[in-house]
């Protein structure tokens, strides 16, 4: 009970920043001071920089549930939503996003540069794995576990599924459903795939981390501007007790949030870009109307909403990550996610 008195502190909306080490590119300065005790970071505009011609000292201070400098650790981050991650075999949808612009860290936080790689595993395989190993406990205690994997990346607002090979193009039609009033929404022809142990999950993590490096040499790196969710489905069952509970746990890597300037981009990228845009401000407006606790929720604005309408509000936990890059040159970029991140909750 302790976890959820935690959570429910503050609504169900936690916002974690995190900003990322700066990449070793030579001699780089750094626009971030972190107060780490604090919940707050501050950003430090030291020098003259693109966005203001002023040499200026501003600051901009902002406050998160949880702010990670960039030597945080994986695991040290894993360890602040092991919690939230669990809540998810008590029977709460758990969503968790990671927001920011292309190159800030939010594939490395969810997934990690390999999914395999032990210390640098991201939250996706973390995530499983204590899945996994608590189910495991919870069976001595008479629980049985049904899991389902999918996991589909949108772009443009089209669903692709990302654990079926690119190399066989099928046309399929892929619709956000609820199938009877009292099932889940759920993607039409989309593979959902039953899993009993976290080695699965891991064989098709990588997969779909295949099949989304694949369509980026056919198209200038998509992924960045794709979602991409991960979803786990828990169905449990406690026959001696009888009670039962059903979750999703849903993980999303965001498409990047820079804005690229309108007259530089025509055709294709301003159709994308005008996608990403409306998707990640809809979001946004599905966060504050749940924070506010408006009586109306715009889910259906938007593909990545609406497919996640059970996961968001209700008795749901939910958590975003805003990852940050230290560069003075993403400054700009930095202060917009931030700023939007603040307004989350
Ligand atoms: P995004 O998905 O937001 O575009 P990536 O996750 O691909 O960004 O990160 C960009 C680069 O920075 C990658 O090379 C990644 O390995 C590296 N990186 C990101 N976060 C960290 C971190 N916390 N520690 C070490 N390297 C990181
Ligand atoms: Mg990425």
């Amino acid at each position: 009970a302790l976890h959820n008195t935690l959570l429910e502190l503050k609504g169900n909306i936690r916002v974690f920043c995190r900003v990322r080490p700066l990449l070793d590119r030579g001699q780089q300065q750094s626009s971030f001071e972190i107060q780490p005790q604090d919940k707050t970071i501050v950003l430090v505009k030291t020098e003259e920089s693109h966005i203001g011609k002023e040499k200026e000292l501003h600051k901009y201070p902002f406050k998160f549930d949880h702010v990670f400098p960039p030597q945080c650790s994986q695991q040290q981050v894993f360890s602040e939503i092991s919690l939230l991650v669990q809540s998810a075999l008590d029977g709460y949808n758990v969503c968790s996003f990671a927001y920011g612009q292309t190159g800030s860290g939010k594939t490395y936080t969810m997934e990690g540069p390999d999914v395999l790689a032990g210390e640098e595993m991201g939250m996706i395989p973390r995530a499983v794995q204590q899945i996994f190993q608590a189910a495991c406990k919870l069976r001595e205690q008479g629980w049985e576990y049904q899991f389902t994997a999918s996991f589909l990346e949108i772009y443009n607002e089209t669903i692709r599924d990302l654990l079926v090979s690119n190399k066989t193009p099928k046309k399929m039609d892929y619709e956000i459903k609820r199938a009877s009033p009292t099932a889940d929404i759920r993607v039409t022809n989309l593979k959902y795939i039953p899993v009993s142990s976290e080695e699965e999950v891991l064989v098709l993590i990588k997969l779909a981390k295949q099949n989304r490096s694949t369509a980026r040499t056919q198209v200038n790196d998509v992924s960045s501007r794709s979602h991409s969710v991960f979803q786990l489905r828990i169905e449990g069952k406690n026959a001696a007790r009888d009670v039962s509970c059903n979750s999703i746990l849903s993980l999303v890597d965001l498409a990047g949030s820079e804005r690229v300037q309108k007259s530089q981009s025509t055709g294709d990228r301003l159709k994308e870009m005008k996608s990403i845009n409306a998707s990640l401000t809809n979001l946004g407006l599905v966060f504050s109307a749940l924070a506010s606790k408006d009586g109306f929720v715009p889910y259906r604005n938007c593909k990545l909403t609406y497919l996640l309408q059970d996961c968001l509000g209700g008795n749901s936990k939910t958590l975003m990550f805003v990852n940050i890059s230290p560069e003075i040159e993403s400054f700009s970029e930095s202060l917009n996610s931030l700023r939007f991140a603040s307004k989350v909750n």
